[in-house]
């Protein structure tokens, strides 16, 4: 058996049919069936598990569904959640234990990983478990370098790389099993306890993102963005950005594309002002197709681009709104 632990926003999810399941947590349910035939996810709550949340689960996979319910498990709480997975370790004595590669699932599972004293191998592209050793592959550096690596442990512990695992339906029958588990106040001293939107969010996260219109130094300011977002908005997408433009302080760190920042596989991603620096193309390599918008023809980025504009933003911006809205 393999468990897999599923993040999700369930407290704190927005009406309208969202499940909250996160969506990197079902690559690794993807990951995990290629494993094995008998794959439980886990997942922390403070209630119920919503039934379109169960469906969607078993609709991924799911074979078997454990829903620790507590009420500090409201929002984020790695270490409890981590705490909550060594519980159940204990008890069935999975072959091993997968979560996302996002900041939150590499969090929880080096939380486990301490707990259980076993090693842990993030950002897996691909697993194969064997008996006391398991071979991974990982993405290092943000992904310019692929390791090959034997992990020695009774149980795998692992995250897979964001969109490395393709989500395809696989319908199981999975049974939903509550618990009330034992959770020490001091595994709940790190959590997250009030959530306070930015000003101006489109609503749509980044790493779900269909389209992206990405801004970088070039963008010249904060004020500059207006367009990207009226583009970002006019397309049903977000705004992006670059790493140089988080330092600025033009945009939050929750906008930032790239190996320090959120891994994202949009249909399209529109870089405006971006040079491609290896550090961004780490976040934006599965990007379908990506439309490169820059006044210096050599820059990187226009060796990676399907689509180049070789011209200022600040003129290209406003005449493809203008286009968009005739
Ligand atoms: C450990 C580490 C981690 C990092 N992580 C990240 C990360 O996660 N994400 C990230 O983005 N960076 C990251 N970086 C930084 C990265 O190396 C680059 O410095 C950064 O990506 C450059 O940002 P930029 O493309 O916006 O700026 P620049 O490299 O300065 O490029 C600006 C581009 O805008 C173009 N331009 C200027 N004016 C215009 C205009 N009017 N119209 C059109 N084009 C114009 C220029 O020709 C240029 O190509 C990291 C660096 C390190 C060392």
């Amino acid at each position: 058996m393999i468990l897999v632990h599923i993040d999700h926003d369930l407290g704190t999810r927005a009406p309208g049919g969202v499940t909250g399941v996160d969506p990197l947590s079902l690559q690794a349910l993807a990951a995990a069936r290629t494993l094995d035939d008998a794959v439980t996810a886990v997942v922390a709550a403070d209630g119920d598990l919503p039934p379109a949340a169960a469906a969607e689960l078993r609709a991924h996979g799911a074979s078997g569904i454990r829903v620790a319910m507590h009420p500090g498990l409201a929002d984020y709480a790695p270490q409890a959640t981590a705490r909550i997975l060594a519980t159940l370790v204990e008890e069935v004595c999975p072959r091993a234990v997968l979560a996302a590669g996002s900041a939150r699932g590499n969090e929880v599972m080096a939380h486990l990983a301490a707990i259980l004293d076993l090693p842990l191998a993030t950002d897996c592209t691909q697993i194969t478990i064997g008996p006391g050793q398991s071979e991974v592959t990982r993405a290092r550096w943000g992904g310019n370098l692929l390791e090959e690596a034997r992990v020695h442990a009774s149980i795998l512990l692992a995250t897979t790389l964001p969109h490395a695992f393709p989500v395809t339906p696989a319908p199981a029958a999975g049974e939903v099993h509550t618990w009330t588990p034992q959770v020490p106040d001091a595994d709940l001293l790190v959590r997250v306890v009030e959530r306070v939107m930015p000003t101006g969010a489109v609503g749509v996260g980044l790493s779900e993102a269909k389209v992206i219109v990405s801004g970088g130094r070039g963008v010249g300011s904060a004020e500059g963005f207006a367009p990207l977002a009226e583009l970002a908005e006019l397309l049903g997408g977000t705004v992006g950005c670059s790493r140089v433009v988080t330092s600025a302080g033009w945009r939050p760190h929750s906008e930032q594309v790239g190996q320090t920042g959120t891994k994202v596989a949009p249909d399209l991603y529109i870089a405006c002002g971006i040079s491609g620096a290896t550090q961004h193309l780490a976040g934006c390599k599965s990007a379908k197709v990506v439309v490169a918008i820059n006044t210096d023809r050599d820059a990187p980025i226009m060796q990676v681009a399907d689509y180049v504009i070789v011209d200022d933003l600040h003129a290209v911006l406003p005449a493809v709104i203008e286009a968009l809205r005739q």
